[in-house]
């Protein structure tokens, strides 16, 4: 196993990609991080440096009738960016399909990693399992989320799953109920897991803040910060093949870029060691159908990795 290779430095020495992890620390250190992990041996496992193959997909016609949903021709070219971040992008594995549109990034690119990632630098804790997570999450009081939630909400489904949601973080139905995803955007997302052949309890799903922030705005930085490491956890416990992306927040938040869901959506990512398809939110589905086009297309290659046939209709 090759770290430098695996932290995305090239040939960098191991005594500088040391600096940059102890740089990365202190950044965690500045987010508040340091707490949660202070007492805890730094991570420095390096998982092998992974590959995607490129793969081909079906056409958009094909895609079109395998949708339970009608999915109209046109998509939208822009959706506008939710939260801004500061550090740089993980180690970044592109892996277009050939039917992915003209502006999007030639084959096989691999976009440059300036250093590792903060939930790179991340040690993973050994044994950790959900329940545990969820105990250590407790009654919550760490952000100001709390004063306002009715129920947390954690996160359900297959603690073994091969593909693991991301979304943003609850909504009113979810906030009553404790379950992610179960208001209109959820029944889609519910569709969308049907039209991929599996069902809602064979996937996990989870949010990046477990609270619902009122009035259903964008989650906070300092609440990112704060919950995210709970997320975290979960994909350790879980370890899912394959993380989809709901939407910028968690795109956003897991690959630490402030770049916009339009321009990641549809390409490869590593998360640590685990293969990352961003995608739009259902919700911004509900408001856009046009867009479903390209979620599909999104699921699709997600599909093609986990070996998941459409659901026949
Ligand atoms: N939107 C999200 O991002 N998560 C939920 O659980 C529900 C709606």
């Amino acid at each position: 196993m090759d770290p430098a290779k695996r932290a995305g430095v090239g040939a960098r020495s191991e005594t500088h990609l040391e600096e940059q992890v102890k740089d990365w620390l202190r950044y965690g250190e500045d987010l508040g991080l340091a707490p949660y992990y202070r007492d805890r041996p730094l991570w420095h496992a390096i998982a092998e440096a992974t590959s995607l193959e490129t793969r081909s997909f079906t056409t958009s016609s094909d895609i079109s009738s395998a949708v339970p949903a009608a999915i109209p021709s046109t998509v939208p070219t822009t959706m506008a960016d939710a939260t801004s971040r500061r550090a740089p992008a993980s180690a970044i594995i592109v892996t277009p399909s050939p039917s992915a549109s003209q502006k999007r990034a030639p084959a096989a690119t691999i976009l440059p990693a300036a250093a590792p990632s903060l939930f790179e630098a991340i040690e993973r804790i050994a044994g950790d399992t959900l329940p545990r997570i969820r105990e250590d999450i407790g009654d919550c009081t760490r952000c100001k989320l709390h004063k306002a939630r009715t129920k947390i909400v954690f996160g359900t489904g297959n603690p073994n799953a091969d593909l693991m949601f991301v979304g943003e973080g609850p909504g009113r139905d979810e906030d009553l109920s404790g379950e992610p995803f179960v208001g209109r955007a959820g029944k889609l997302l519910t569709d969308m897991i049907k039209a991929m052949g599996l069902q809602r309890d064979d996937v996990y799903i989870a949010n990046v803040v477990k609270c619902r922030p009122p009035e259903n705005r964008l989650p906070e930085k300092d609440e990112i910060t704060t919950c995210s490491p709970f997320l975290m956890r979960q994909i350790d416990a879980i370890r899912p093949k394959v993380i989809c992306t709901l939407g910028s927040c968690s795109a956003q938040t897991l690959l630490q870029t402030a770049q916009g869901i339009s321009k990641l959506r549809g390409e490869w990512f590593d998360f640590r060691g685990v293969k990352l398809m961003p995608t739009y939110h259902p919700a911004y589905l509900l408001r856009n159908p046009a867009a479903k086009p390209e979620v599909w297309k999104d699921l699709q290659k997600v599909m093609a990795v986990l070996g998941l046939q459409p659901k026949k209709r």
